[in-house]
């Protein structure tokens, strides 16, 4: 059991320190908190994996704070890529792309693609400018549990299993970023994220989502593969998706309006969403209906998205044994947070 050092931002450097030292700290970024390590720095990279307890085979995210740093992680730059890359950097982007086979094996899970992102929040990009080197950063949670967004959730999983927590304000967004395959002729998403499937279409109109939550395939309308070839195509390339992620110690259920929640237990959490005319009066209405329980009313998709995993680690915290979360329609930030929740419903 090590000590985990509690550094403010004002003491970034010290985090930056650590990091250079081959130690790990977790820091926000604007999606949700990394657990930070150098990404060149073999032993570094391994302990994260001994951390999280994360599966080995699950590749993690470079991130870096200047296009020079691209060229410490990837062979070679797609025109796809560069096309996002000028779009979306910095920003809540993670590019596949292939890599330097001199990277540490342990950071890319064997494969011969890298995954990179450009963080746009100030205080992940200072201090990836103070190590000067890119830095790996998965979600700073214990593998399987759901992020953490703020600095006090990294220390429920994380105390004494890491060297350092630099604490800034809660994240922006709260997901996870996208990411997108750029090996191939045609953008692949292999995760939703803040940069939508819309957007991305925008800038490369073929682009296609390999997420369940698309039918498994290509945008109506394209000459694609069929839907099975593509959920075996996204296992070898997504390793990640393959396990558990992002569940709370709850039970959680998935419904698609309040009137089908009919009779429930005292305890349970609620995670609805309302327009915003009929916020107060949907919040009354529940309370009014389950007095024992949490409830949590999201305004927006953006909402909904911020403050979905502090709501799963606040049940948890209290042993709601069971958690009702509202589905959301499959568009823009919808398709991550139907993710999201698809995954910690198990
Ligand atoms: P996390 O860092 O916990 O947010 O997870 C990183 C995500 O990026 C996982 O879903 C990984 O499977 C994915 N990922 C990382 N590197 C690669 C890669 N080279 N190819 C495909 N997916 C990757
Ligand atoms: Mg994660």
């Amino acid at each position: 059991m090590r000590t985990t050092q509690r550094i403010t931002i004002e003491q970034i450097q010290t985090a930056a320190d650590l990091l250079i030292a081959g130690k790990l700290v977790a820091f926000p970024t604007e999606t949700v908190y990394g657990l930070g390590a150098d990404a060149l720095n073999p032993h570094a990279v391994k302990r994260i994996f001994e951390a999280k307890g994360r599966p080995s085979d699950n590749p993690l995210i470079a991130h870096i704070a200047s296009h020079e740093q691209l060229r410490q992680l990837a062979i070679e730059v797609s025109p796809l890529a560069k096309l996002l890359i000028e779009r979306f950097w910095p920003g809540p982007l993670t590019l596949v792309m292939d890599k330097d086979p001199d990277l540490p094996d342990d950071l890319t899970a064997g494969l011969d693609t890298v995954a990179v992102r450009m963080p746009e929040d100030p205080i992940a990009l200072d201090l990836i400018r103070r190590v000067g080197r890119p830095i790996v950063a998965p979600s700073a949670n214990r593998s399987g549990r759901p992020s953490a967004t703020t600095w006090e959730s990294v220390l429920i999983d994380l105390d004494g299993r890491i060297d350092g927590v630099l604490c800034g304000p809660p994240t922006r967004i709260g997901l996870e970023s996208t990411v997108v395959d750029t090996t191939t002729d045609e953008p692949v998403i292999l995760r939703h994220g803040a940069i939508t499937q819309e957007m991305i279409q925008r800038v490369w109109p073929s682009g296609r989502s390999s997420s369940t939550h698309l039918g498994l395939g290509p945008i109506p309308g394209s000459n694609g593969p069929a839907a099975s070839e593509v959920q075996v195509d996204f296992a070898r390339r997504s390793p990640g998706t393959r396990h558990r992620h992002y569940q709370p110690k709850a039970r959680v259920v998935l419904f698609d309006s309040i009137d089908q929640l009919g009779e429930l237990p005292l305890a349970v959490g609620i995670l609805a969403i309302a327009s915003k005319s009929d916020l107060h009066a949907i919040e009354s209405d529940l309370s009014g209906k389950y007095p024992g329980a949490k409830l949590c009313v999201c305004s927006s998709f953006d909402d909904y998205a911020g403050r979905l995993f502090e709501f799963f680690r606040e049940c948890d915290l209290e042993n709601v044994p069971t958690i009702y979360c509202q589905r959301v329609e499959l568009s823009g930030l919808g398709r991550a947070i139907m993710d999201r929740l698809d995954r910690a419903a198990g």
